[in-house]
């Protein structure tokens, strides 16, 4: 029998911490959430390990230190509003409507959004918005927001981001190719300018829609 508690006080040790993670509310954070409940339960006993894995539907949960990094990266103080992009199976959802005020995450797949909306609802994290479609247009309704997570590869950064991000707001996306991209982070300044960043290579599945790749075929 895995003692899950172990195992996360481990990946937060020796995955997050050790790789320079220093924000101490992201690391209390990824201390308390279950990550193995947003898994199948056939994988369960790797949740905790240090690699992305899958959800279904071609899809991934991130790697633990990825969710630490970008979560890092939004520098969150708790007051905030995040757009996130791409759900998948909840758990940076679960991670960032415990670090922000309230998030709203759009998925294009049905299945994983209805999936990741049980899971949080588990556990009692009421302050999440899901809605299933293009990410890559944002949420106009709910625009501006203090932060924007993109879990997803975008060969260029959306403008939809740039005019949904608040003045001081941080956009958080991996750009680059179908393989391969650039973690970035925008900031909008106070002149309305936007101040680019690059943070570390990654590695994500694409993002998929007007603003993104037009298709998910990886030919
Ligand atoms: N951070 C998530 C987690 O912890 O489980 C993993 C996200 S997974 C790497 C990327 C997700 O982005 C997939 O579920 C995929 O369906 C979704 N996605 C791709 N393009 C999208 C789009 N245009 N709008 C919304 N979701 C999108």
């Amino acid at each position: 029998m895995i003692d899950f508690s172990v195992a996360r006080r481990r990946m937060v040790e020796q995955q997050i911490i050790a790789r320079g993670i220093d924000d101490q509310r992201v690391i209390d954070v990824m201390l308390q959430v279950p990550r193995h409940l947003f898994v199948e339960p056939g994988l369960q006993s790797h949740a905790y390990s240090d690699a992305s894995l899958p959800i279904g539907e071609k899809q991934t949960i991130s790697q633990p230190y990825m969710v630490a990094a970008m979560s890092a990266a939004l520098d969150l103080q708790g007051h905030e509003r995040i757009l996130e992009i791409g759900t998948g199976s909840g758990y940076q959802t679960a991670i960032l409507s415990l670090l922000a005020k309230r998030v709203y995450s759009i998925e294009r797949i049905s299945l994983l959004a209805g999936r990741a909306r049980k899971v949080l609802d588990q556990l009692c994290l009421s302050n999440v918005n899901i809605k299933v479609g293009d990410g890559t247009l944002g949420w106009r309704d709910q625009a501006p927001f203090d932060g924007i997570l993109v879990a997803a590869g975008a060969p260029d950064i959306p403008t939809e981001y740039l005019s949904q991000l608040e003045i001081g707001g941080r956009l958080v996306l991996p750009v680059g190719d179908r393989l391969q991209q650039i973690l970035m982070r925008v900031t909008r300044q106070p002149d309305g300018s936007f101040k680019q960043e690059q943070l570390m290579g990654c590695r994500f599945v694409p993002l998929i829609g007007e603003q993104g790749w037009r298709t998910d075929n990886t030919d």
